[in-house]
């Protein structure tokens, strides 16, 4: 409890947030009606961290997060930038990584 309707600052404005304040899916062109509770929120803390940021998405726009770091999800936009700045992280550094765990 007490998650309910709060508020915050994102991008220097103060908003109010929490799962009884209803919004639209942040991503351009969506129309899906939300709220601003944390299962819809990119990133981990409300307002944007370094993992996501602070947008809240649909079902559909919010994605399990790039980063094995972050324990929230993010947004396509945020995955992609961690992405760019983590080239060396993809999948075949993962797999080469699981063999050397196990071997
Ligand atoms: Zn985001
Ligand atoms: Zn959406």
């Amino acid at each position: 409890m007490g998650y309910a309707r709060y508020e915050i600052t994102r991008n220097g404005q103060t908003i109010e947030a929490g799962y009884n304040v209803p919004t639209t899916c942040e991503q351009p062109g969506c129309i899906e009606q939300i709220d601003r509770g944390l299962a819809h929120l990119c990133g981990e803390m409300p307002g944007g961290d370094e993992h996501g940021c602070g947008g809240y998405f649909c079902g559909d726009h919010l994605y399990f997060s790039s980063n094995p770091a972050a324990s929230g999800s993010a947004c396509r936009a945020c995955n992609d930038r961690y992405d760019a700045q983590h080239p060396e992280e993809d999948e075949e550094t993962s797999a080469d990584a699981m063999v050397v765990t196990f071997s």
